[in-house]
């Protein structure tokens, strides 16, 4: 079967288009799939464009709580399907099957969620204008056309972010996931046409940004552009989007901080800081990959943290005793490497880790190594930039003032923890932090019911909660004179 989904049907890449898929833990291939090109993604915006048809199409004008039933037919088949889903998902990625299937639940929870907010009563609002006879409102409705683009390192996790607000609020969408991650996001839009979603809604582009990702940010037709991924990649989408105005929510890098005090609870600080860190191998754009801790106890606590991450057993996905899985791709560890070197080069002590593993069965995979770097300096580019490997940098304060400062010195602002047992000062540090998320005393849980996004350049707009449901739609005011009359301005 074609993989590409346009207008409703299965379809082939017109110029013959064809990648092959291969776990990045083992080098096995997985599948091959249709490559689109720049013609198909144009085919797959006029059909989302036709679809919404300047907000008449069925699916715009199809009321709110039939949206959320269909959302929730998606729900369930994610539930049905999870190990399917999760074992694909895993061989995509490298990661852990057990993540995997966390994951899974995840999305699921993300379309439930969108579901149960379409059954609540409309949020119209009526606006007191303080005239007799005027009757004034505020509605909602759709933004559009939403071209949907999502990274490789929790490929349906961060499309369901999208998907599920941009369904519910009436929108139609081109979706193009990584092109090396791409198989649970085929089976999400299989989902959806079972789940009865009418043809040109939601529309899928398989390939690469320079092979057919150009028109999802330049084609007039487009009206929203959603991207999670790089820092570089959304600087050049917003750039694109800017020509024709289009609306953009950037979900891009971290490099986010960990504080640790010395009165906080030192295991829970210490088993934390290592999942922070090195969960999917740091490939998790909060992850807590610079660790500032407290003078005090900063020589003990880091030696306790190198223990523990030379232990991390690396394995292939279906291994279960492995603790972390491989990177994504031959790219992606060339980059933690020449990373890695480069701190060592700025003068930061390697404390462990800095290549990749020698246990027999790893060869053909892209496994790196738990590494930790102490000796940090603000100004280091091991502390500055975003690895997205599972890199560690520590860095060690003396006081509240002077920790909030080194949190913040960074151009990025997505999310970051504080560990303390002093409820006022963790209260306090947590205000001053120009971070979208910040967590007191734990780290990475988050909610579908709670915002997710960055300050500075971590991104622009939330994803999830109702700001992640307010993206995808344009506010209306309408205004009605019940008693027209003349309005004298120039009699
Ligand atoms: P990337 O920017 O290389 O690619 C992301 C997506 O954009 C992929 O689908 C890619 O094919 C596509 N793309 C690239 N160029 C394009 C173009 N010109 N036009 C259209 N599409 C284009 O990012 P990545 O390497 O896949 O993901 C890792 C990055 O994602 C990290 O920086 C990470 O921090 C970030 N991320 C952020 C969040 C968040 O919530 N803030 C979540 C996950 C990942």
């Amino acid at each position: 079967m074609p993989d590409l989904f346009i207008d409703g049907a299965w379809s082939a890449a017109t110029a013959g288009g064809r990648r092959r898929i291969t776990c990045p833990a083992t080098g096995e291939t997985v599948g091959e799939v249709d490559e689109a090109s720049d013609a198909d993604t144009r085919r797959a915006i006029a059909a989302a464009a036709a679809a919404f048809a300047d907000g008449a199409g069925d699916w715009p004008t199809t009321a709110i709580m039939e949206r959320a039933v269909r959302l929730d037919r998606v729900a369930a088949g994610l539930r049905r399907d999870k190990d399917q889903i999760a074992l694909a998902e895993a061989l995509d990625t490298g990661k852990r099957l057990v993540e995997a299937e966390c994951d899974i639940d995840d999305v699921a929870s993300v379309f439930a969620h969108y579901a149960a907010v379409g059954q609540e009563p409309a949020s119209g609002r009526i606006v007191d204008t303080g005239r007799a006879g005027i009757d004034s409102r505020i509605v909602t409705e759709p933004v559009g056309v939403c071209s949907l683009i999502t990274p490789w390192n929790y490929p349906l996790l961060q499309a369901s972010w999208k998907v599920a607000p941009c369904l519910l609020a009436g929108n139609t969408f081109v979706l193009k996931p990584s092109e090396i991650t791409p198989h649970s996001t085929i089976h999400l839009i299989r989902l959806l046409q079972e789940a009865g979603l009418p043809a040109g809604v939601g529309n899928l582009v398989l390939g690469t940004g320079s092979g057919c990702g150009e028109p999802l940010s330049t084609d007039p037709r487009v009206d929203l552009v959603s991207f999670t991924g790089s820092l570089a990649v959304g600087r050049q989408l917003m750039a694109n989007a800017a020509t024709t105005v289009k609306r953009v929510a950037l979900e891009l890098g971290g490099k986010n901080p960990n504080i640790v005090f010395a009165d906080a609870d030192r295991d829970a600080a210490l088993d934390n800081a290592l999942t922070a860190v090195f969960l999917h191998s740091g490939q998790v754009c909060s992850a807590g990959a610079r660790l500032l801790v407290q003078q005090s106890i900063a020589e003990e606590f880091v030696d306790a943290l190198v223990d523990r991450a030379r232990s991390i057993r690396p394995g292939t996905p279906l291994d279960p005793a492995a603790q972390i899985g491989s990177l994504t791709s031959a790219g992606h560890l060339a980059k933690v490497e020449a990373y890695v070197q480069r701190g060592i080069e700025e003068g930061a002590r390697l404390r462990c880790g800095g290549r990749r593993p020698e246990n027999p069965g790893l060869e053909n995979g892209f496994f790196y190594l738990p590494t930790v770097f102490d000796n940090c300096r603000a100004e280091m580019h091991i502390v500055q930039e975003e690895s997205f490997g599972p890199v560690l940098t520590a860095e060690t304060f003396a006081t509240e003032q002077e920790a909030i400062a080194l949190a913040n010195d960074s151009i990025y602002g997505l999310a970051g923890a504080v560990w303390t047992s002093n409820q006022a000062m963790a209260d306090r540090v947590a205000a001053r932090l120009r971070l979208g998320t910040v967590w007191i005393n734990d780290y990475h849980p988050y909610v579908a019911q709670a915002e997710w996004g960055g300050y500075k350049q971590s991104g622009i707009g939330r994803e999830l909660g109702d700001h992640g449901l307010a993206e995808y739609q344009e506010i209306k005011h309408i205004w009605r004179n019940c008693s027209p009359a003349p309005s004298g301005w120039f009699s």
